[in-house]
């Protein structure tokens, strides 16, 4: 089962991604965090994504495409791969085709999740993760069952992401409605695209999203 999740930032991408990987035993390949990666290991990527990436801007294509294609070949995604972020552009998701087809492999759906502009930007002021599982966490929508622990390691090293500020979000939903946007109409054409509803709670969208993946 191959899965895309489109949707602004804080829609809920990451967290969705987390459960459904769980639960199918599939790979949750996330352009986001491989290029937080490669920033904390200093790699020549990560230090052009670096600036990029704090400004709210998108990474340009070739180099995301370039590590999603290496990626996308490592055998533990021949069960299934949920992308969580990519592709964010035209340009991205006609070289995701590409490389999927060139592996005689195809997507079997393409879930976006709808959230409010207001709910996002409150979602992502609010959020946090554990530096050592990346496992997200919320001020008010999702506390670990232990303040200061993460639920999934038991880490106590809990952080926030530099890029969730208001100033930074502002810069990233205008990225995500010039730039990838166009993709709702890219994959409606393809008869891929499932739209679920990114307010309810977490467990609903996740149902949501299940329903999406037995129906493919
Ligand atoms: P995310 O964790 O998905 O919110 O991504 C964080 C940041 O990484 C984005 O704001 C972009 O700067 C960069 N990024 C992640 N994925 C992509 C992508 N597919 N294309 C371009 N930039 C990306």
């Amino acid at each position: 089962m191959n899965l895309v999740l489109l949707g602004p930032p804080g829609a809920g991408k990451g967290t969705q991604a987390e459960v459904i990987t769980q639960k199918r035993g599939l790979v949750q390949l996330s352009t986001g965090d491989m290029l937080r990666e490669a920033v904390k290991a200093g790699t020549v990527i990560g230090e052009e994504a670096s600036a990029i990436m704090k400004s709210g801007g998108l990474v340009p294509d070739e180099i995301v495409i370039k590590i999603v294609a290496e990626r996308l070949s490592a055998s533990d995604c021949a069960n299934g791969f949920i992308l969580d972020g990519f592709p964010r552009t035209l340009n991205q998701a006609a070289a995701l085709d590409n490389l999927l087809q060139a592996q005689g492999k195809q997507l079997d759906a393409v879930a976006e999740i709808k959230v409010d502009d207001a709910v996002l930007i409150d979602r992502i002021s609010g959020r946090y993760m554990c530096a050592d599982c990346g496992a997200s966490f919320h001020d008010t929508n999702h506390k670990p069952k232990v303040p200061g622990v993460c639920d999934r390691c038991g880490s106590t090293e809990l952080i926030r992401r530099k890029d969730d500020n208001a100033e930074t979000v502002r810069n990233r939903l205008m990225a995500y409605y010039r730039e990838t946007s166009p993709l709702i109409g890219y994959y409606f054409a393809k008869d891929k695209l499932r739209s679920v509803d990114g307010m309810a709670p977490i467990s609903e969208v996740s149902s949501q999203i299940e329903a999406v993946l037995a129906n493919s």
